[in-house]
């Protein structure tokens, strides 16, 4: 394999003649290690984390399932037309499934937000609580990058999931 892979979003700043490392973390950019993050872990406080990396296929394998078998809300509720694409820019971002509606016998559209790189939610209309129909969800899951990409459903806990 080459190591001349794409780099995306990721800060490279090298110091130089220093004995240590900076050391920059990929979901907040701050200087802790991803697996010392604050706001990640926040995130995954009332939520299943899924690390999408084209090292993995499995998880988004995975994650394809649970689209299909996670709690939805019978309608397609209120709210602007859900998109149908994501925005380029938008594609490598982490983002948050808030939640899944059901549409008919086989449609689904889905709730979600997207993470900016500082860790935060990005708090605009095209990118807090945006409905987004399965071929956008699907372009969001394909992730075919090394860089990690976290997605955060909380839809597990559902009122209506018990049996
Ligand atoms: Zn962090």
């Amino acid at each position: 394999m080459s190591s001349q892979s794409s780099v995306v979003g990721v800060a490279h700043e090298v110091v130089c003649n220093s004995k240590k490392r900076r050391v920059t973390c990929s979901f907040c950019q701050c200087d802790h290690r991803v697996t010392a993050c604050d706001r990640k872990q926040r995130f995954g406080m009332h939520a299943t984390e899924y690390v999408l990396t084209s090292d993995d296929l499995l998880t988004a394998t995975s994650l394809r399932n649970r689209l299909k078998e996670m709690p939805a809300i019978e309608g397609c509720g209120k709210g602007s037309p859900p998109f149908e694409s994501i925005a380029k820019e938008y594609l490598p971002r982490n983002f948050i499934i808030h939640e899944a509606r059901s549409i008919g016998t086989n449609s689904r559209l889905w709730c979600i937000s997207f993470i900016g790189i500082y860790g935060e939610v990005i708090k605009t209309h095209l990118t807090e609580r945006i409905r987004i129909t399965y071929d956008a969800m699907n372009c969001l899951v394909t992730h075919q990058n090394k860089v990690k990409k976290y997605v955060y459903d909380e839809t597990i806990i559902s009122p209506t999931a018990h049996h």
